[in-house]
């Protein structure tokens, strides 16, 4: 029997679908939540047709913070045909939370969000996951070969005096943080390093040496090995502050998850019983540029209408495509800067010593092992918990040694109490699996200008996504979240065009 809704007319239908769509898609994903008329339209358009009813409508590639945000957006919207496919045997991707018992977690990936990160902390709002400060008063110790200084800076991290910081901020007014490559004086930009510019700027050596640090943790390379123009760009995400991006107290830095990041993901995946597929790698995708894709996994062939690539761009370069893909895109993947895994160890202690002797936590040192530690315990300091970046290549995988190097170092920095951690942790992202590649993409000079446009456009019927294709934050959760939302509703809006040409 016909329901009111199979009675009303396609085109009404769809009208209804659209209005829901564009009405409710802008900051903060598919707020479609209680509309009755999109759900209603949505599951009208999306049921299966009869000879069609294995494809899916949607099946998302990854379930890192960008591929989970674009399921839980369809979810949301009434679309209830999709899958995520994951290939790891647990949720996260770079986000990943070491438990150390108790409930206290340690986080091995993305873990600080600040000012402007609004995607990221309205999901947070929405699964009731609560944030905390970062601690970071007191003094920081540099360690620069035998000699050790500590000193307390205003705003907790690495800064960078504030001449060279005002002309950063200046210039990069001018390149859009979506797209770098259209910005007015692109080729001169992306034709030099920073560390080139730096040299130009005459920087002292103290502004060197933060910004070196900086660079590294935050773009995954020196300033000898990054393009101005990219630099410029995140810059510009950053509200045209490099003070925000780098700094804790009203920086990138400045909150953390109570629970870890990952748990954003858990939450998510909690709602997805089995439309969530852990443990499947995708391995090729066949027919993108067909009406119905195949995906090739370890746990068979899925096929779908549209797909959700939510992936960096080099981890797409590992998946075969057939037919190929277009030359500007291929190369794109095939070039894609992966080589900063990056690597992060934790010591936990019995309590946070160092905070009764006005230290932070925080260890710099110019040469050896540690680019930079901070204090990560739980936001009751409850335990004492100090977590490292780690220079690659500076420091023995043998985890006995590892802890002592740096148990050492941090006795040096903190005081000898540091010498007997109760437990330590390694995580290297380059060792662990090939489900990631690199943390973050350090740009070189040349890539934006000349491979830069093909990074959004979709392929057929591949949408990509993940946070190297967001508008805002690229390279952040921030940025994977709103990655996720724009993509869900592309997903979406091609879904309803594609059943509108073909009736
Ligand atoms: C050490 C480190 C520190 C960081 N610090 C911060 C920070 O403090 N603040 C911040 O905002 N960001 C930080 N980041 C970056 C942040 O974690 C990422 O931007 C964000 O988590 C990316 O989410 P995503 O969903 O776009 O990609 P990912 O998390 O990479 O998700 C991609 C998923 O796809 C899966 N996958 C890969 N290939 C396939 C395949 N062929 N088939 C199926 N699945 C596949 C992967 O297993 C993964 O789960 C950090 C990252 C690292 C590693």
């Amino acid at each position: 029997m016909k329901t009111e809704k199979d009675k009303q007319p396609l085109r009404a239908r769809r009208r209804l679908l659209l209005q829901a769509l564009g009405g409710g898609a802008l900051v903060g994903g598919l707020a479609l939540t209680g509309s009755a008329n999109a759900k209603a339209a949505l599951s009208g358009s999306t049921r299966p047709r009869q000879a069609d009813s294995d494809v899916l409508d949607v099946a998302i590639i990854g379930a890192g913070l960008s591929g989970l945000t674009s399921a839980r957006d369809l979810q949301r919207a009434g679309c209830e045909s999709f899958v995520v496919l994951e290939a790891r045997e647990r949720v996260g991707g770079r986000t990943y939370n070491h438990e150390l018992g108790n409930g206290v977690v340690s986080e091995a990936g993305g873990q600080w969000i600040g000012p402007g990160q609004t995607a990221i902390a309205d999901l947070a709002r929405q699964l009731e996951v609560g944030t905390f400060d970062q601690y970071y008063q007191g003094k920081t110790v540099y360690l620069a070969g035998d000699a050790r200084y500590a000193e307390a800076s205003a705003s907790g991290g690495a800064s960078v005096s504030h001449d060279i910081a005002r002309k950063l901020n200046e210039m990069a007014r001018s390149v859009p943080g979506e797209a770098p490559w259209t910005a007015p004086n692109a080729a001169e930009l992306d034709n030099i390093t920073l560390g080139e510019w730096l040299n130009q700027q005459g920087v002292t050596t103290e502004d060197k040496i933060g910004l070196n640090m900086s660079t590294t943790l935050t773009f995954g390379a020196p300033p000898a090995s990054l393009s101005l123009l990219h630099y410029l760009s995140i810059i510009n995400t950053s509200d045209c502050s490099l003070e925000q991006l780098e700094g804790i107290k009203d920086g990138a830095q400045e909150t953390r998850f109570v629970g870890g990041s990952q748990i954003l993901c858990t939450k998510m995946a909690e709602h997805l019983g089995g439309k969530l597929k852990l443990s499947c790698p995708v391995r090729e995708i066949v027919g993108w540029d067909q009406d119905v894709v195949e995906l090739h996994t370890d746990q068979g062939i899925i096929r779908a209408r549209q797909i959700i690539a939510a992936l960096n761009p080099a981890l797409c370069n590992q998946i075969r495509f057939t037919p190929a893909l277009p030359s500007g895109r291929a190369g794109l993947q095939d070039r894609w800067p992966a080589h900063a895994p990056m690597r992060k160890t934790v010591h936990v202690y019995a309590r946070p010593f160092w905070r009764d002797q006005g230290m932070n936590g925080q260890v710099v040192q110019t040469q050896g092992p540690i680019i930079w530690s901070y204090d990560n315990s739980p936001p009751d300091g409850s335990v004492g918990i100090i977590s490292a970046f780690i220079k690659p290549g500076q420091l023995s995988h043998n985890p006995a040694e590892a802890e002592r190097v740096l148990s050492d170092l941090y006795a040096r920095a903190l005081g000898e109490e540091a010498r007997h951690p109760t437990q330590f942790h390694d995580h290297d992202w380059g060792k662990v699996d090939p489900w990631s590649l690199t943390c973050i993409h350090p740009i070189p000079p040349g890539f934006w200008t000349q491979w830069g446009e093909f990074l959004r456009p979709a392929a057929g019927r591949l949408i990509w996504s993940g946070t190297e294709t967001a508008d805002i934050w690229p390279g952040a959760m921030d940025g994977a979240v709103r990655s996720g939302h724009r993509a869900a509703f592309q997903a979406l809006q091609a879904l309803t065009e594609n059943r509108r040409t073909t009736g």
